[in-house]
Order: C-alpha cells, then structure tokens, then sequence
C-alpha cells in the first residue's frame, strides 16, 4: 500500500467533473414523484413485479447487504463454516460473510471474468456452505459451477448487485442460483437511493422470520443524501467559478466521489442492519424500475459507440474494452491496458479534460483488514490495468465517443514521448 498516490479514484477535483462515472438519474419529473412517496409512500407493486421476473419469492431489505447477509444466514453460514467468492469486488461482500460469522475463501476469476470453477473446486472443502457469485462489471457467470456445487451439497447465492439486467440461460441474473441478491444503491444498474432485494423460493421466505422494519427517516435521509450529491455533479458541471459552486466548495460539502478508494479504506468491516425495506423507498424504486428499459438500450448503445473507437485502440495500443457478451448490460464501462500502472496516467489525463474515472476493484486481500484472507502468492492480475470510464445516461454517444478518443489521445502523446 505504498503507492497511494497511484492509487485514486480521479479526479481528486470534484468541481472539475464534466462526466462523471455515476451519474444522477433523477428528472425534475421523477424527484417529484419521488417527495410525493415520501410523504404518502402508497402500496407498490415492487415485490410482485420482482417475483413474476425471476419465478421466486422476493422479499425486499434496507440494503443489498442486508439481503446477502439473509441470503448467507440461509445458507447456514456462521461459525465453523466457509464461503467460497472473488476478492475482485466490493468490501460489501466479504463483510457480509464475516457479519454471518463464516470465513471468506478467495476465489480466482477466470478468463471470462466469471468465479473460476477450477479454483473454486481447489479451494471447497468440507465446511464450505456457500459459493457466492458477483458478476463482476455486470458480467455472466459459469453456470456448470451451479450444478456442481448442487451435486455437492453446496449452496449458491446469486449475487446480482452488479447485473441486475444482465440476462444468462434466458434468466435475469439474481434468478440463477438458491439465492438471488439485488442492490439499489446509487452505483448500481438500477442508481437509485440504496436498498436491495432478497430472491429465494417463496416457501423458504413464508417459513421464516420477517425482519423488522426500516423507519422512513432513514429513507428520506438517503434521498437528501442522493439529490444533494447529484445537485453538487450539476452545479460543478456548469461553471468552476460559478458562484453556487463556489459556496459548495467553501462548505466543504462534496459528494462522496471526492473520496479516493485508499483514503476512505475502511478501517474494520462494516456490519449492517437487516431490514424490511420501508414503502417509501420500495415506490421510488418501483418508479425507475418502470422506466429502465429505456435506460438499458441508451447505455447499451453507449457502449456501442465506444466499442468503435476501442477497437481501433486495441490494434494500435493494445488496449482492450471489455464488450458485453450476448444478454450482458455492463454496469461499468472498463478499458485493461496492456501494462501495469498506465491506467494512472490515463487517469489523470482524462481527469485534467472533466472525465472522471474509476478503478474497480482494489482486490479485498490489499486492504489491510482483510489481508489475512489472502490466498498464498496469489496476485490479481487484473487491478493494477482495469479502468472504467463513465457511459450511462444521461451521457449521449456524443459525449462517449469525446471520452473514448480522450483515451486514445492520451495513448498516442504518450507514445510520442516514450
Ligand atoms: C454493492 C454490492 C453489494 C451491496 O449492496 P448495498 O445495497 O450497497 O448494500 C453486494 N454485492 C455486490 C457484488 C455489490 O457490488
């Protein structure tokens, strides 16, 4: 953890973001919709509109985590017990298996970026209870890994916080394995104000215990939370020495994406509560889901228009975009250079031009708290070349294509130089 100036979220700048990599969804329209939920927060059909996609029982939580952490205990993971997932994700996953009680194992990913079924087999052993899947950037997984760990007694949790629109094997992800986990939360398929979903067969879910209820303060927190961060995106969008902006800045009020992934390392795993999700929030969610059809195409045609202008960079520089694969929606847009640490450079170019980027993921076992998870000699191959790139609407292929040859720009001056 040496190099931390290598390693940010860029650009450090927030008032200096033209693009950023999670854009706000929320229209004037939707956010009045959405105070109206608040206030009055009616019967939604969320639950049943989630169980006639996917076949199951739903039962929606506070939290994507909240859901995992459900789907984990059903799972009869606790003391003794072992969980087989990727260290290529967020720190949600590995806390929600120590907040169960069961040891985290590391899986590789294979070449796919699916959980690799080889290694997942070295690393089963007797206490292992559960498998959990995570879809890295959204993408498929290795479905031969659901029968085998059937055959094994080993249980599957589809954990779809990533890919909550990708489609494998004519199923929406989330629906593949025993246990199925969405997440709502604001860098998620579906941006909304946070929450999640528990997916299980109905029978399972009526036997047990219903969990307690979120309050609606906690909610309308979270929505003030969300449309102050995408207020903060609009104003410094506009103009840096716009007046508004300014105040903001000498506020000291920042959206979280001023945080850099090393500055806001945690510094003990987090551990979460597990409960129902409050009406309010199921209606606002209810709200977008009804219209992300139209947002799954506009991004899907995003990546599209990016795909074009990677293709020339992947001869010329050898920098390779992950393209989604058949019934893939991508939930980041990710570049792999070819060598390791270019991806720092890139980013501050692209920062220096208003684009904001991501590097996704830190692998788990590099964050001291969970270091004692790592595997022996294994290093992610991946971390140190991925880049994702902001792509989804309301970004237009116009706006893409500028980022995508921003890319490229950087590689030929680069290329000069050297
Ligand atoms: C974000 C995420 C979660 C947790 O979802 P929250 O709603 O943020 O609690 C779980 N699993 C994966 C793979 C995620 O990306």
């Amino acid at each position: 953890m040496k190099d931390k100036s290598t390693n940010f979220h860029f650009p450090k700048n927030p008032e200096e973001v033209k693009y950023p990599i999670y854009p706000g969804q929320f229209s004037v329209r939707s956010r009045l919709r959405a105070v109206k939920h608040l206030l009055w927060a009616e019967q939604s059909g969320l639950t049943e509109k989630l169980e006639k996609r996917y076949g199951k029982g739903v039962v929606l939580t506070s939290s994507g985590s909240a859901a995992l952490v459900l789907a984990l205990t059903y799972s009869g993971a606790g003391r003794g017990k072992e969980v087989i997932f990727s260290s290529f994700s967020c720190p949600n996953v590995i806390d929600a298996v120590l907040q169960s009680g069961a040891a985290p194992v590391f899986a590789q990913l294979d070449e796919h970026l699916s959980l690799s079924f080889e290694d997942v087999k070295k690393k089963a052993t007797r206490q292992t209870c559960a498998i959990i899947l995570t879809h890295v950037y959204g993408r498929r997984e290795n479905t031969a890994i659901i029968d085998w760990a059937k055959e094994n007694g080993i249980v599957v949790i589809d954990d779809a916080a990533q890919a909550m629109f990708t489609k494998q094997s004519d199923t929406f992800a989330g629906g593949l394995g025993d246990f199925g986990v969405l997440s709502f939360g604001p860098s998620k398929p579906l941006a909304s104000i946070g929450g999640g979903a528990l997916i299980a067969p109905k029978e399972l879910l009526q036997q047990n215990a219903n969990p307690p209820m979120e309050r609606r303060s906690q909610v309308t927190a979270d929505y003030r939370f969300y449309i102050r961060n995408q207020r903060i995106q609009a104003v410094m969008k506009r103009k840096r020495h716009h007046p508004i902006s300014y105040l903001y800045r000498k506020a000291g009020v920042m959206p979280s994406m001023k945080a850099t992934k090393l500055e806001a390392l945690p510094d003990k795993p987090a551990v979460v509560p597990v409960l129902r999700m409050h009406p309010a929030r199921e209606a606002i969610i209810d709200d977008q889901l009804s219209r992300m059809d139209q947002l799954v195409t506009a991004s899907l045609q995003n990546v599209e228009a990016a795909g074009e202008i990677f293709a020339k960079a992947e001869e010329t520089y050898g920098i390779r975009m992950i393209q989604p694969q058949e019934g893939e929606h991508l939930n980041y847009l990710t570049i792999v250079f070819p060598r390791d640490e270019e991806r720092y450079g890139c980013s501050v170019y692209l920062a220096e031009r208003g684009i904001q980027t991501c590097w996704n993921y830190l692998p788990l076992e590099r964050i001291p708290i969970y270091e004692t998870y790592a595997g022996d000699g294994e290093e992610d191959p991946l971390w140190k070349r991925v880049l994702s790139l902001p792509f989804k609407p309301p970004l237009r292929q116009e706006q893409i294509r500028y980022i995508a040859e921003s890319v490229l720009s950087y590689c030929e001056q680069k290329n000069k130089t050297e």
